[in-house]
């Protein structure tokens, strides 16, 4: 894939999709779009463009349209859009940047201005997107870090309550951490936090969120998942940690596994549940799994 990044460029005549093309294919990837359903449909669609072009006057769905549609959808209400459009009326100009779009281009192009533009804007996402990767994960471990986890859960959370759905979490705390450190110094406990990490990641599925909640002790969110299986997935994890010897040293965890259940009436409350589950696990041994019984 280009590195600058992806664009959608919508347009229902040809030979305007053409020229956009030939002045952008070098340094951008593209995908292209003859109509607003496809538009909305390519909007979705893996690579998420970092930037439309979007035509206004269309059969069908007009671009205005599009974009009100985009900014419906969290998926896509973030992607900048640049009206390109052979509609020069302030007016229109108006109503474009009042829906939200954050640029304006009249036909017939040229070639070094548009370049421009979507370059300014592209830079602006880019900054943007790291922001928000700073904001919400662990630099050590590039997980979910404690803010986010903790976002994340109160979302999940609400959405289980409301749907009367499964939503189970996880606390697991690497066992003796402070010994491993005292033992191979800081640097080597880096690496055993980033191991350990790794394996969380490779063990989950796409829809869980895992993080670092603290020093050496992480969380994982499990949407829409029973008792059963949070349980049966904790210890699968716990046998992968005991086996991944990083940096040859022999590391274990201990888990605390709970669910919502009507007790709870924030997030904390399950996350408490897990954390009294964990405590449970390191008393009666470590290197074991625990749930949160009612
Ligand atoms: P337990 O089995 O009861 O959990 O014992 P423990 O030693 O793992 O727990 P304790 O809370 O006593 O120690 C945690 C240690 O984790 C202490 C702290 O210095 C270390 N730690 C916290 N954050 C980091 C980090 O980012 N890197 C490294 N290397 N160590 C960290
Ligand atoms: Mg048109
Ligand atoms: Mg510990
Ligand atoms: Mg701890």
């Amino acid at each position: 894939m280009k590195d600058n990044g992806v664009l959608l460029i919508v347009d229902d005549v040809q030979s305007n999709l053409n020229v956009l093309e030939s002045i952008l294919k070098d340094e951008y990837e593209l995908k292209l779009a003859s109509n607003g359903k496809e538009a909305l449909e390519f909007s979705v669609l893996k690579p998420i463009p970092d930037l439309i072009l979007l035509d206004v006057e269309m059969p069908g769905i007009d671009g205005f349209e599009v974009l009100e549609q985009l900014k419906l959808n969290p998926k896509t209400m973030h992607i900048p859009v640049i009206f390109v459009t052979g509609r020069d009326a302030i007016s229109q100009e108006e109503r474009g940047l009042l829906l939200g779009a954050v640029d304006y281009i009249t036909k017939p192009i040229r070639p070094v201005i548009v370049k421009a533009r979507i370059n300014t804007h592209i830079t602006m996402k880019h900054q943007r997107d790291t922001l928000i990767h700073q904001a919400t994960n662990d630099q050590l471990t590039n997980l979910s870090n404690r803010h986010h986890l903790i976002q994340m859960g109160m979302t999940i959370f609400s959405k289980a309550k409301r749907q009367e759905e499964d939503f189970c979490t996880i606390i697991i705390d690497i066992d003796h951490f402070k010994t491993i450190n005292d033992t191979y110094g800081h640097l080597v406990g880096d690496e055993v936090l980033k191991s350990v990490a790794i394996a969380l990641k490779q063990n989950k599925r796409a829809e869980d969120i895992v993080g670092r909640y603290g020093g050496e002790e992480f969380v994982m969110l499990l949407d829409n998942c029973s008792l059963n299986n949070a349980s049966f997935k904790a210890e699968i994890l716990r046998q992968r940690i005991q086996m991944l010897l990083p940096e040859n040293i022999k590391v274990t965890a201990s888990f605390g596994v709970a669910q919502l259940n009507n007790s709870h009436t924030h997030f904390e409350l399950l996350l408490k549940d897990a954390d009294d589950a964990l405590y449970r696990a390191k008393k009666n041994g470590r290197n074991r799994v625990e749930i949160h019984n009612l």
